[in-house]
């Protein structure tokens, strides 16, 4: 039984300079055939009604329209009844009371708003269009209106950003009563985006390990806990839906270049408009050996601060990962990137920034 499902609303009302996301500008007339494209797609497929988390993402699904958006949470609904943690991405130029009241009324209890820096310069430099003012205001409405479980995304290693300037968008966001969900990113520059283009390089190995380091220091002082490797959570509002993908559970992806997994295969719907407003829901399906599915669960599932139980793993998977790779867990262990203790396997607060470098030791043993 497939307990999560992921919505992709690909229209944004400005597009930021360093993303690599599938979407596209806002159009309402585009919108509106997306919308009932979204209507046949959701009658086609055989979706669990008593799903536990819901996530519309994007994209920037608060782009629709009132009327839009209405239709996208009503077809929605009727999956919805038994939801613990209902998610819609939102960014603070778009996001109205009308659409959090709307938000509300079918259910919506936890917003993620893309902040990214607070900073005048920074914005103008990512091509985002929002004052610092108005996002503060913007956090206190949604918070006001009921929808309390809140989450905010920044990305640092932005080019010409310094360490200064990132703990002043730490300490403007630690003073803010509203939030209770912190997702960090470091900037990687991709080959479509407008900063690839413009020939911007990533930040400096150590002014973005100085970054990091400066988030969990000053994130751990605010009571917030590190629980993945770019999320951070106070009072355990860890986000439920995400916490689905780093279990290496299954789950739907609806929409039109959206990703689902379901047991030993992955798909990617189809990333053409077009096809989708045709109601050509195609997708490619890509299967997972036992092999992989084995190791996609423990590269997922190391990121959580936690680990995983080595004997569920063994249970799941009919593999012991000590025997399987004695040799590089002994060197990660040394190197003080894993621990084990008890039944369980995790990594460091090291381990897990070099996460790639752990995965990659495991694999040279496979
Ligand atoms: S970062 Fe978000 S808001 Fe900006 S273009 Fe990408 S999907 Fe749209």
């Amino acid at each position: 039984m497939i307990n999560h499902l992921y919505v992709h609303i690909p229209f944004c009302t400005c597009i930021c300079a360093y993303c690599d996301f599938f979407k596209v500008k806002y159009n309402e007339k585009m919108a509106d055939k997306w919308v009932m494209a979204f209507a046949n797609e959701i009658k086609h497929k055989n979706i669990n009604p008593k799903l536990k988390t819901i996530y519309i993402g994007g994209g920037t699904p608060s782009a629709l329209n009132l009327e839009q958006l209405e239709a996208v949470l009503a077809l929605l609904h009727p999956y919805s009844y038994e939801v613990e943690e209902y998610t819609i991405e939102c960014n603070p130029e778009s996001i109205s009371l009308e659409k959090v009241l709307l938000m509300k009324k079918y259910n919506v209890n936890r917003i993620s708003l893309g902040i990214q820096s607070f900073d005048n310069r920074l914005q103008n430099i990512m091509e985002r269009v929002c004052s610092k003012e108005e996002i503060l205001q913007k956090l206190q409405m949604v918070y006001e209106n009921g929808i309390t479980n809140i989450s905010v995304d920044f990305i640092y290693g932005l080019p010409t950003q310094t360490l200064e300037m990132w703990e002043n968008d730490l300490r403007e966001i630690l003073k803010n009563p509203y939030v209770s969900h912190l997702s960090l990113y470091s900037l990687t520059i991709e080959k479509n985006t407008k900063f690839f283009k413009l020939g911007y390089q990533p930040a400096e190995s150590d002014l973005e390990t100085k970054m990091y380091n400066l988030a969990i220091q000053l994130l751990n002082e605010h009571h917030f806990e590190q629980y993945e490797i770019a999320s951070f959570a106070k009072n355990k509002q860890y986000s439920k839906h995400n916490l689905s993908y780093w279990t290496y559970q299954d789950f739907y992806g609806l929409g039109a270049g959206a990703s689902g997994k379901n047991g030993y295969y992955r798909y990617d719907n189809e990333r053409n408009l077009l096809n989708y407003f045709n109601n050509d829901f195609k997708f490619e399906k890509i299967a997972l050996s036992k092999d992989d599915v084995a190791f996609e669960h423990l590269m997922m599932n190391l990121r959580l601060r936690w680990g995983l139980r080595l004997s569920a793993f063994k249970e799941r998977h009919g593999i012991d990962l000590l025997q399987k790779y004695p040799s590089a867990i002994q060197k990660l262990i040394h190197k003080k990137w894993l621990e084990i203790t008890d039944d369980t396997i995790k990594t460091t607060y090291e381990g897990m920034f070099a996460l790639h470098d752990v995965l990659v030791e495991l694999m040279m043993e496979e």
